[in-house]
């Protein structure tokens, strides 16, 4: 029988230790990097639109906080729970201390689908959840910004919960807000945006032409949608998109512009679009593709289906989809992982550029934007590479160890309290 598949929290724990025998750090200074700071859960009593009441459970979870406030996104999903809400707060920590941003790690979740909630419920879930949390949360504490089954509208309605509950407008408390209450340019597209340099640093260092390229890409919301166009746009040819409900290949390219639009008219899903075969997501995992993005959930590729991945290169636009047995297959077969810490930081480094904005009410030009994400995905991904090739680690170990080096450096400066 084969093992059970490793849990993001067991993978994230992983990960930490390899980083933390590479670095030879003390197993004190381990054991704190390995244990979330602090941890709250809510309960969150709805009244649905039909009268009744049901109650849902929220997280929040700040990693770390030693080299600054801390920073993560919140997660509407049926699985979340406090395990995987801890996972996604450590690689928040790990991330902003790789990409260089003054920042800890967090993350929140509720466990809810929110697809079966209507607007007003979920404004609601969003307005009570933003004010349980509402103590540990704050512009110099702790910074929420959309993630999974989130938007820019429930970042609105965050901000407006605990602005009320303050008798102020604070934008800096959450990123990721509609650009009419302090968001910034560029922030809807960042993550992708990231995805893309991510990928062609990659692939220029390779020495492969991104226009002799195909690519798959798992998960059509708001990271992969949108990568999949950027690559598309710049010359990629993309074979494969996907979604909860399936996916679409044609061997000739799609145009995922134009699935964007159909899905903003109300395509359901993208599963079955026309002129295209439908595919699994499984499937997709497995496709003979050049980049294989997956930009939806954890433990996509694992122990079970890595050793029939067919692409040489993999750009995690999700935060955990390869577990560590997985990784450990594909640095053997030779596939370039580029590590979800490194290859979806450009979400959380626009969010940054939007909580300076907000701090400072003054705003940027999306080519500013852009320009300043673009320098900050090219500097880390030159760093992690040239230690990977010095302590010939895979990529993702020398981003873990970059990151984790810093937020040590970081507690051993400030020193134990007390
Ligand atoms: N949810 C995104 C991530 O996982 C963005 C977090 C943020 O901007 O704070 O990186």
């Amino acid at each position: 029988m084969a093992a059970a598949r490793q849990s993001a929290w067991e993978s994230a724990q992983i990960q930490l230790a390899a980083a933390a025998r590479h670095l030879g750090l003390e197993d004190g200074t381990h054991q704190l990097l390995a244990t979330p700071r602090r941890e709250m859960t809510v309960s969150i009593p709805l009244r649905r639109d039909d009268g009744h009441v049901e109650v849902l459970r929220g997280y929040r979870v700040q990693h770390n906080l030693s080299r600054g406030p801390a920073k993560g996104g919140i997660r509407y999903h049926p699985s979340t729970d406090i395990d995987e809400v801890r996972a996604l707060a450590m690689w928040m920590t790990w991330k902003c201390a790789l990409i260089g941003i003054p920042y800890g790690g967090a993350k929140g979740g509720v466990t809810i689908d929110p697809r079966l909630y209507s607007q007003n419920e979920l404004e609601r879930v969003t307005r009570r959840y933003a004010s349980e949390i509402l103590p540990i949360i704050g512009p110099e504490r702790d910074i929420p910004a959309p993630d999974v089954g989130t938007d820019e509208q429930t970042m609105a309605w965050f901000m407006d919960t605990y602005s009320v509950n303050k008798g102020y407008t604070v934008t800096g408390v959450v990123t990721g807000k509609p650009i009419s209450v302090g968001g910034s340019q560029g922030r809807g597209g960042a993550t992708s945006r990231g995805v893309l340099f991510s990928a062609f640093a990659a692939l220029r260092e390779a020495g492969v032409d991104p226009r002799d390229v195909s690519v798959a890409v798992q998960g059509f919301g708001k990271v992969g949608g949108l990568a999949a166009q950027f690559l598309h746009d710049a010359g990629c040819k993309v074979v494969a998109v996907s979604d909860v409900k399936g996916g679409a290949y044609n061997s000739m390219g799609l145009n995922p512009a134009a699935m964007i639009r159909a899905m903003k008219q109300g395509l359901d899903s993208v599963a079955g679009y026309p002129g295209t075969d439908h595919i699994s997501n499984e499937e997709l995992i497995e496709l003979d593709v050049d980049v294989l993005v997956p930009a939806a959930l954890e433990g996509v590729v694992h122990e079970s289906n890595a050793d029939r991945v067919r692409a040489r290169f993999i750009v995690e636009g999700a935060n955990g989809p390869t577990t560590p047995d997985a990784d450990e297959i594909l640095e053997d077969r030779g596939v370039l992982v580029v590590p979800d810490i490194l290859a979806n930081s450009g979400g959380v480094a626009v969010s940054y550029f939007e909580w300076v904005q907000d701090l400072q009410a003054y705003w940027w030009t999306e080519d500013q934007v852009n320009d300043r994400l673009k320098a900050i995905m090219e500097g880390a991904y030159a760093e992690v590479s040239a230690l990977a090739r010095d302590e010939k680690v895979s990529l993702r170990t020398a981003a873990q160890m970059i990151g984790v080096g810093r937020v040590a450096e970081a507690h051993r400066t400030r020193g134990l309290y007390p």
